[in-house]
């Protein structure tokens, strides 16, 4: 073929691309639409966007949503766990998350595991433990906003504190992590044979036989000592941790606030032992907009703490996907995906951006469109320099409505 056949079947292309565009966008909008049949209605009256997506959308990117209101609840004794990873989210490799509750004094038993573990609390209080390798020792109480880093294979715990225990949200490093596969003190001593237990902790037969035959996982408990009590017990300054795994991030200053709302982020830069987990707190007032943006270095695993918004990924091969998501909905963007989030809500919505990545990292559409000469940005937008010098020249991160 010439080049100018070459072209003109080009343009043809382009044409009929354009014609389908706009019969779609005409079907989406005309009788074509109807759904005279089976509805399940509560469902798409909370997700208007999937039930009648916006003529913008296009074709499939695989699922950037569920919710922990539709997994299995774990309910035990002194509280419950459930969790949203790979199995019930393919797309999301790299995150996993769970949500557990513990009452007042309640354990989540003594534990290990093979991914990091980062955590923010949503309610209560609770005493978090983590042991060092060497044998120095992290004791610390957290309360509502702040996080928690404990390392892969470090032995820690959990335990609800006063008056009504504690909500929180775990987030791991690992796709494929469930709450249920940890390893735990009580199924090590359960499943070693006695005499060596006897040998190991040299105690006699009498003691051994009070050690538990199954897993404890979470169990009801006392309330402990004071933390300072607590620490006095296990050896004071001499066995301290040098290391905090603990950190305030509502109580930190706002890494960005404008009058559309604030993001606080924190990754290894403020919180060092957050090596491989970075997250963003990011509250938008209503009809406020995270602004266009995408992420180099990792995919976004998104948890909603309150508050209703919409969102939109658009992918490559003109791939284009918009949900809603309303409070304890959890969000996917595959790595370097366009995507925003409108608060499409009468009150605050306020979700995490999380990431397995050492920092969090953005590129904000706006702030690259001021850096690209004007005449380059004339040329791709259809935009005069007037125009053009309206957008925003900075990272704002959030817009106002
Ligand atoms: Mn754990
Ligand atoms: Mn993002």
């Amino acid at each position: 073929m010439s080049s100018v056949a070459l072209a003109t079947a080009a343009f043809a292309g382009l044409a009929a691309n354009a014609q389908e565009e706009a019969g779609t966008q005409k079907a989406e909008r005309d009788h074509s639409s109807s759904d005279p049949g089976q509805e399940n209605k509560p469902l798409l009256d909370e997700n208007p966007s999937s039930n009648l997506p916006p003529p913008t959308d296009q074709g499939d990117i695989g699922p950037i949503w569920y919710s922990f209101n539709l997994v299995h609840k774990r309910v035990q004794q002194g509280g419950w766990t459930h969790e949203v990873n790979q199995r019930v989210l393919p797309t999301s490799r790299d995150l996993a998350g769970v949500n557990m509750r513990l009452t007042a004094g309640s354990f989540r038993e003594l534990h290990w595991h093979t991914a990091d573990e980062w955590a923010i609390m949503l309610y209560g209080n609770a005493r978090v433990t983590v042991m060092n390798p060497d044998g120095t020792m992290f004791i610390d109480d957290v309360g509502k906003g702040d996080l928690w880093l404990f390392p892969a294979g470090f032995p820690h715990s959990i335990q609800g504190l006063g008056p009504d225990g504690c909500e929180f949200l775990l987030v791991f490093d690992e796709g494929n992590f469930s709450e249920d596969g940890t390893f735990l003190l009580s199924e090590f001593v359960a499943h070693t044979p006695r005499n060596v237990l006897m040998k190991n902790f040299g105690l006699g037969k009498d003691a051994i036989a009070k050690l538990p035959k199954q897993e404890l996982y979470i169990f009801p408990a006392a309330l402990p000592l004071s933390l300072a009590q607590d620490k006095a017990a296990v050896g004071g300054r001499r066995v301290e941790s040098p290391i905090q795994y603990t950190f305030k991030m509502s109580a930190m200053t706002p890494t960005r606030k404008t009058p559309g709302g604030e993001v606080r982020i924190v990754d290894s830069r403020n919180f060092p032992v957050s090596k491989n987990v970075a997250s963003a707190l990011v509250t938008l007032k209503p009809g406020a907009l995270r602004e266009l943006h995408w992420h180099p270095n990792a995919s976004e695993w998104q948890f909603w703490i309150a508050g209703k918004g919409r969102m939109t990924v658009v992918m490559n091969e003109g791939r284009a996907r918009t949900m809603d998501f309303n409070a304890n909905d959890v969000g996917l963007v595959p790595r370097v995906a366009g995507h925003y989030i409108e608060n499409t809500g009468d009150t605050d919505a306020t979700f995490l951006e999380m990431f397995k990545a050492d920092q969090f990292i953005d590129v904000s559409l706006n702030n690259w469109l001021r850096r690209v000469p004007p005449e380059a940005v004339s040329a791709h937008l259809n935009l005069d320099q007037e125009l053009i010098a309206k957008i925003p020249p900075e990272k704002e991160l959030v817009i106002p409505g």
